[in-house]
């Protein structure tokens, strides 16, 4: 089911107290915002599932603390000592690649899934076509796998609700409209830590700058790609097909402040906008609870305090990452994996200091031009297609950096 369905929600998500979850990258920045939320309401939720990567502590005292009935670890060396770590615990333990997929398909009224990238599509959409809601905070699904993802909840009469802040605050500013109606869908960017800063400064930012975002605390690669606008980018292409919105429609306005998050104009000159703090819980409550509202303990915005909001023209001369993902999207095909592939590379390569910010860019620039000139990129018609796809861009974009 898409979510700007007219539909009113459907009854079984409804009134299930406690709400079963399955928590895909509960050790992440995502992850443990929402095991906050999950811990201070033990009557409302019971966790069949959590997976992590390979931060065996970290995953260990999670499970302990939500009660997870069992935990999956995606580095198979570290079973044993996960193993250890649950002793005297009855929280099953399991690890790998398959392990990860048992995890999101436990039986769960939700599945949150918040694995950072590609590494994220397989156990997300082995829930979707189970059948399970999911609540997408991983974005690298619907850039690499759109078409399939949003058919596939289609066919099976799941939903997808989305945890990124954005599209959060976009489905609740559409309030159940009539898609047709609307004219344009905003999604504000806070400029991040770059955005007053002159082109030659931003192109040899080192980490320590491009990590210090000034509204968000997240993980290491969504705020590089928050650095850069990327992520811009990325959230644009997943509004594309999580409203069946078209790339003319779609628009981003800087906004610093990061209070909007999203807004929606109406063909009659309307516009609503979702507004929170820059606080991940308000999204992730709101798809917890969905269709009910869970009681957080997000600050509550004062605007008399607040005072200004402010808004500006995104620069595509400063950032060219925004710049490609919106090629990438008008482009369409496979385009969108291959850019989503190179950029992972880059950042990883950014982040392990081997390449300067500008050569992100110009790396993913030049891995979307030789794609394009191959002609090998496809719409992915399976995850298997997204991942051979991703594989081989990620192959390339490796020696390539390395070189
Ligand atoms: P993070 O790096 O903080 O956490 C990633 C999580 O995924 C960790 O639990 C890690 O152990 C796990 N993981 C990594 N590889 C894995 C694998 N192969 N198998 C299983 N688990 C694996 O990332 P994050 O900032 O929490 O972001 C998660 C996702 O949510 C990303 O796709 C990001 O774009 C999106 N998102 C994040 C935020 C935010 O505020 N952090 C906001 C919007 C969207
Ligand atoms: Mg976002």
């Amino acid at each position: 089911m898409m979510v700007n369905s007219n539909a009113a929600a459907p009854a079984r998500v409804s009134k299930r107290v406690p709400r079963k979850i399955v928590l895909l990258g509960a050790t992440g920045s995502i992850g443990r915002s929402t095991v906050d939320l999950l811990e201070r309401d033990p009557e409302g939720f019971s966790v069949s599932a959590i997976a992590g990567g390979s931060k065996v502590d970290e995953l260990a005292r999670v499970a302990r603390a939500v009660k997870a009935e069992f935990v999956a670890i995606r580095d198979e060396t570290k079973y044993a000592e996960l193993k250890e770590a649950l002793a005297g615990t009855n929280i099953q333990v399991g690890a790998g690649r398959e392990a990860v997929i048992e995890a999101a398909l436990r039986e769960a009224d939700l599945v949150v899934s918040a694995i950072v990238g590609a590494a994220g599509l397989e156990p997300t959409y082995a829930a979707l076509e189970a059948g399970r809601d999911v609540a997408l905070a991983n974005k690298e699904c619907l850039v690499c796998a759109g078409v399939l993802f949003m058919r596939t909840a289609e066919r099976v009469g799941a939903t997808l609700l989305p945890m990124d802040s954005e599209h959060n605050a976009i489905f609740q500013a559409l309030g159940g409209e009539d898609p047709a109606r609307i004219e344009r869908m905003i999604v504000t960017a806070s400029g991040g830590p770059f955005r007053t800063w002159t082109k030659d400064k931003i192109d040899s930012a080192t980490v320590e700058e491009a990590l210090n975002h000034p509204n968000w605390a997240m993980g290491p690669k969504i705020t590089i790609d928050s650095a850069g606008m990327m992520n811009k980018g990325l959230e644009l292409i997943e509004a594309h097909h999580l409203f069946g919105v078209p790339a003319e429609k779609l628009e981003v306005v800087v906004h610093p402040q990061s209070i909007v998050h999203g807004m929606v104009t109406f063909s009659d000159g309307s516009v609503t906008a979702g507004m929170a703090p820059p606080d991940m819980r308000a999204p992730i409550a709101h798809c917890l609870g969905w269709p009910e509202r869970l009681t957080t303990p997000v600050a509550r915005l004062d605007f008399a305090k607040i005072a200004t909001l402010t808004f500006e023209a995104p620069d595509f001369e400063r950032f060219p990452a925004l710049r490609l993902a919106l090629d990438a999207l008008a482009h369409g095909d496979g385009l969108p994996t291959i850019l989503n592939a190179a950029n992972e590379i880059a950042v990883e390569a950014f982040l392990d200091r081997r390449i300067a910010f500008s050569q992100i860019a110009r790396h993913v620039a030049d891995a979307c031009e030789a794609a394009v000139k191959d002609g090998t990129a496809r719409e992915p018609i399976d995850v298997a297609e997204a991942l051979a796809v991703d594989h081989i861009t990620r192959e390339k974009s490796r020696s390539i950096l390395a070189a």
